[in-house]
């Protein structure tokens, strides 16, 4: 008999209690309910005694929820029925999306309990559709559920495809309890099928997974599918093995008849010609699980086996012929009635009743038929599953590796747009800029400065413009160097910067020639501080090529745009400011000159000029 592990229950097994570094989510708590249904209370009543103080009323009626299903599958119905009240109790079962999932999974439960099997498969089929919207170990219970029901009700190709979408999640969510639960339903439901090729790897991964877990439960299913699987496919060494390994030490008296194997011990013995021992197992009263399929047939065969060995083949012909009925009892696992048919006619032919013998042979016959045909469509459908499955992770794989992609493309550009833009901020720096001095240069007084008058026009400002010129320039060239020349730039840009605000734009226009524009100023007050930063100009000590000192001096125009009315544009504005600077230098240089001079210099009001300063 292939045991659905998923859908027995089990025998509280206090052994596996640990209180200590229990887990204390729901999600862990769910995720222990099928393989070890104990710790999962456990872990449920922690979540529930932290819900309490925190007023988390949907969690705790979460933890109801798993507690309810653990004991359910513990065997405890009565303590489930309590937590399920106690949770029924609480708004939030019903209002709680996941508290209202798991109680209509725990509805579903109770109705397989009933036997309505097909009200049951409504339930989870219903709840499955909306799978997305739920936690993944919450879908997982449902499609695992699902598959159990759908595979009892011989929907077989949903039942397969659910049993696959089961272990399909078990896998995305990385719970070892999850896949070998999975991967057992899966094994065992192919064995059913008489799909033997694709049951045993999953039945010996479900194993290997059961012992890695160190679950009894786990191992005793995995196990008991497993000697079934290698008896049916003639390997009878080493499925007594596994049996001994497996089945007979683990296995424990008192344990509830879910965990009982003794037809699958039996059989391991027999096919080894260990007659005697099979049979002590089969004089055990026959336990069978309320929620599996009956024994029956399994236990006739096995007994007629065991008369025949004992050389009695017409008491063995005469048991298998009065099991007629499980002929065509729908509970009873085709295989198993298959080889009690096959049985049947082999000892009617031992017994000369060639007549019987040929009855039930053709019965044989239709059977293998129809199970050749069931395995054969098994295979095609896991096939067919697999290769969905495949795809569909493939697309997934696909899209997320793509995005991946994208966005380490975009992160690239975004980098190389950024380093662009530092770049091309450079360059329009350096566009703008004076190598010599780090002032701006002519393209930045015309970009700027044009700017600067708008906004000081817009704001009712005047600005006045200065044009500064080296004087006797190409001499100190001459006589000094052109470094010291260089110097000497250098130094007026120095000092430009620390007497200028930090509104004032100052410009070198090329050669020796400077531009100040200085927003909010009228020419008497640039006069003025130009006035004063020649003074400190002319103080300054150069050295020239030579070693010999001298000092250097400028001469300024100064005029301001925005008086009565005018509205001159930046070119303008410096040529009238070159014209008061070709005064000043007329005047005799180092010299700041703000208003045109009359025809006799120094003879206007207005005309504003400093005092040559001496060299
Ligand atoms: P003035 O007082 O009339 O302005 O006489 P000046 O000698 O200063 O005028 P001129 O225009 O005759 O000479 C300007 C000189 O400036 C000529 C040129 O060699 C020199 N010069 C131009 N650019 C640079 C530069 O970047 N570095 C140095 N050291 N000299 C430069
Ligand atoms: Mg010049
Ligand atoms: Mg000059």
């Amino acid at each position: 008999m292939p045991a659905h592990q998923a859908g027995t229950r089990v025998a509280v097994d206090p052994a596996v209690a640990e209180p200590d570094g229990c887990p204390q989510t729901v999600d862990q708590a769910l995720e222990w309910v099928l393989t070890d249904p104990v710790r999962a209370i456990a872990a449920a009543d922690r979540v529930h005694a932290a819900a309490g103080p925190q007023g988390d009323e949907a969690l705790a009626a979460q933890a109801l929820l798993v507690r309810a299903l653990a004991c359910l599958r513990a065997g405890d119905e009565a303590g489930s029925h309590a937590a399920l009240t106690q949770a029924d109790r609480l708004p939030a079962c019903a209002s709680d999306p996941r508290s209202a999932g798991l109680r209509q999974h725990m509805q579903a439960q109770l109705l397989r309990l009933e036997g309505h099997n097909e009200a049951a498969r409504s339930v989870l089929a219903a709840l499955h559709g909306h799978a997305e919207g739920r936690p993944t170990i919450d879908a997982f219970h449902t499609v695992i559920t699902l598959g159990i029901v759908q595979g009892m009700l011989e929907r077989i190709d949903e039942s397969l495809a659910s049993f696959y979408a089961a272990l399909d999640l078990a896998r995305s969510i990385g719970g070892l309890p999850l896949e070998v639960n999975a991967l057992n339903n899966l094994g065992a439901q192919q064995l059913d099928l008489h799909n033997l090729d694709d049951a045993l790897p999953m039945l010996r991964q479900s194993l290997g997974g059961a012992l890695r877990l160190e679950s009894r439960r786990l191992e005793i299913f995995a196990a008991g599918n497993l000697v079934q699987c290698l008896c049916a496919m003639g390997q009878a060494g080493e499925a007594l093995a596994l049996a001994r390994q497996h089945l007979i030490p683990v296995i424990r008296g008192d344990d509830p008849p879910s965990l009982h194997r003794d037809e699958e011990i039996a059989n391991a013995l027999m096919d080894n010609g260990l007659h005697h021992e099979a049979a002590a197992y089969l004089r055990r009263e026959a336990r069978t699980d309320v929620l599996t399929n009956p024994t029956t047939a399994t236990r006739a065969w096995l007994q007629a086996r065991l008369l025949l060995a004992e050389g009695q083949p017409r008491e063995a012909l005469e048991l298998c012929l009065s099991l007629w009925h499980l002929m065509d009892d729908d509970s009873v696992m085709p295989a198993d009635r298959l080889r009690l048919c096959e049985f049947t006619a082999e000892l009617a032919a031992q017994c000369d009743e060639h007549r019987t013998a040929y009855v039930w042979l053709r019965r044989a016959h239709g059977l293998k038929e129809q199970l050749l045909g069931r395995a054969a469509r098994a295979r095609f459908v896991s096939l067919q599953i697999e290769h969905d499955l495949r795809g569909a992770r493939r697309e997934r794989d696909t899209a997320q590796a793509a995005a991946h992609q994208q966005a380490m493309a975009n992160a690239a550009l975004q980098q190389q747009i950024a380093a662009n833009e530092a770049l091309q901020g450079r360059l329009r720096a350096l566009a703008l800029e004076d190598p010599l001095t780090g002032l701006g240069n002519r393209r930045q007084l015309m970009q700027w400065g044009a700017e600067l008058i708008e906004q000081a026009r817009g704001t009712g400002q005047t600005v006045a413009v200065a044009l500064c010129d080296m004087d006797h320039f190409k001499r100190i060239n001459d006589q000094h160097g052109h470094d010291a020349g260089d110097q000497v730039l250098k130094a007026f840009a120095g000092l430009a910067r620390l007497a200028l605000r930090p509104n004032d734009l100052c410009c070198r226009l090329g050669g020796e020639e400077f531009a100040v524009l200085m927003p909010g100023a009228t020419e008497e007050v640039a006069a003025r501080r130009l006035q004063a930063l020649l003074a400190e100009f002319t103080k300054l000590p150069f050295v020239g090529a030579a070693g010999a000192a001298f000092a250097a001096s400028f001469s300024a125009g100064v005029c301001e745009c925005g008086v009565a009315g005018e509205n001159l544009p930046l070119q303008a504005l410096l040529a009238r400011a070159d014209q008061r600077l070709y005064s000043a230098k007329e005047a005799g240089r180092s010299r700041v000159c703000a208003r045109t001079p009359p025809e006799a210099p120094g003879a206007a009001a207005d005309y504003i000029e400093s005092a040559s300063i001496a060299r």
